[in-house]
């Protein structure tokens, strides 16, 4: 297995000086599953200052209190942290206070998940006390301890849990799954920010459809607002699914940026509140259920203390994610100077997932011409065509010099801008100055 060579050499200057020192956490159970890690945490028997005197200049006190130091090496920056037991907890998140420990294996013992607890010396010698090495194996994710015990002192593990199960595609083990849901209350005390984090990264993992579908019940703690979507059959002949598993399989259709799958999480969840049943056309009616989504998305999204723009963003993407638009370089154009060009791909991709999620049936008409949107899309671009006031032939200085001032310069360019995206008249100055001087 390959440890970087900056982190072998912090955990030989600790070792040479007379420390203990091991990799451990996301790293080594990255690497051992044959992924290159992100970032590499220390763990060692040298208490902080000791860590600081070592590497002088290149030791900053990121934590002391936590008994954590961070070693620039190279472009690394490494985390060493001392061995560390957890004391009693305060408010199911942090403990009182923490103890250093000579002991690795008391501090192997404080983490989360038994993955998570495999440490790893500089030679490549592994101490795994907790056998997280087979739990990787298995593709399972198990407490380490008493299950119901590790949730109690410190609710978000059962979010970090989830989250894992997500983007390492690892089954929650029995137990471990049954002591979640019986602590699933706790998180309601857990800070919008972490929680928003962790959510993030599960909407993002590869498992996330199986890990929404098998968990919904522990997510409904911290969002409520899915809940009615549960088991909601769509009585539509669209639908093979119900309205949260049209979610889940929604979300995993998208491309794994926060942004988007975020907006498939949110993008129906106001169905069942608006669904109408048309006994003539025997089946349900959603009219209205992007706005009604939209609704809960606003509660949602700044409980979590999602910041503005991504709020925004996110809003629009949620109401506007039935819009129609034809595979045409007219109706790309316009959607272009609506939306602009990050928010069109975004809606592509919405369209596109959202009906992977529908009755087959209903599929290949729909994605074919999203295809052609897509090319459409790109000819449009590298053809650099106008759909913006920047990219306008003229601009506010020409419209004065005919004369033009105040409200009706941004009137006329809008104006101008029409006529260029609909076809009406060519991207040059002239054509623009002299349809400019017929309008005033
Ligand atoms: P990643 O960095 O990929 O998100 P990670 O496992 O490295 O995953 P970190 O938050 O970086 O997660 O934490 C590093 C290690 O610290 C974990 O692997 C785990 O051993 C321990 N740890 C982190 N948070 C907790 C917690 N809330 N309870 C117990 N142990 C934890
Ligand atoms: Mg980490």
């Amino acid at each position: 297995m390959h440890i970087k060579r900056e982190v072998q050499a912090v955990m030989q200057a600790l070792e040479t000086a007379g420390f203990a020192a091991y990799a451990v956490g996301g790293a080594v159970r990255d690497s051992l599953l044959g992924k290159e890690p992100f970032d590499w945490d220390v763990t060692t028997a040298a208490l902080p200052q000791q860590v600081m005197n070592l590497f002088g200049d290149n030791a900053i006190p990121t934590g002391l209190k936590h008994g954590t130091v961070t070693v620039l090496r190279g472009e690394e920056r490494i985390e060493v942290t001392t061995y560390r037991r957890d004391g009693d907890y305060a408010d199911h998140r942090h403990p009182v206070a923490v103890e250093f420990t000579p002991s690795l294996s008391e501090d192997l013992q404080r983490r989360d998940f038994t993955v998570n607890a495999i440490a790893l010396s500089w030679q490549g010698e592994i101490m795994d006390p907790f056998m997280g090495q087979a739990d990787l194996q298995a593709g399972l994710l198990r407490a380490v301890g008493d299950a119901e015990q590790r949730f109690e002192e410190d609710a978000l593990r059962i979010l970090r849990g989830l989250r894992f199960a997500s983007v390492l595609d690892f089954t929650v083990e029995e137990g471990t799954a049954a002591a979640m849901r019986e602590k699933k209350e706790l998180l309601r005390q857990i800070a919008a920010e972490r929680v928003l984090e962790e959510l993030t990264k599960l909407l993002c993992g590869r498992a996330v459809r199986r890990v929404l579908m098998d968990f919904s019940d522990i997510l409904g703690v911290v969002l409520p607002e899915i809940l009615p979507s549960v088991g909601f059959d769509h009585r539509n002949p669209h639908h093979c699914y119900d309205v949260w598993e049209h979610t889940a399989c929604a979300v995993e259709n998208t491309p794994p940026e926060p942004i988007l799958r975020w907006v498939m999480l949110l993008h129906d969840l106001g169905k069942p509140a608006v669904c109408v049943y048309d006994y003539e056309a025997g089946k349900a009616r959603y009219g209205g259920h992007q706005a009604a989504s939209v609704e809960l998305a606003k509660e949602i999204l700044p409980r979590l203390r999602f910041g503005s723009e991504s709020t925004r963003r996110i809003l629009r993407l949620v109401e506007q994610h039935d819009r129609l638009f034809d595979p045409t370089e007219k109706s790309i154009r316009r959607m272009l100077r609506l939306f602009g060009e990050e928010d069109l791909r975004a809606l592509i991709h919405i369209r596109r997932a959202d009906n992977l999620a529908q009755h087959p049936d209903f599929q290949q008409v729909r994605q074919a011409e999203l295809a052609a949107c897509d090319e459409v899309l790109e000819k449009v671009l590298a053809e650099q065509q106008c759909f913006s006031l920047a990219q306008l032939a003229v601009n506010g200085r020409d419209l004065m010099e005919l004369g033009c001032s105040g409200k009706e310069i941004g009137e006329m360019l809008d104006a101008l801008l029409t006529a260029v995206v609909e076809e009406q008249l060519p991207n040059d100055k002239e054509s623009l100055l002299a349809e400019a001087k017929k309008r005033r």
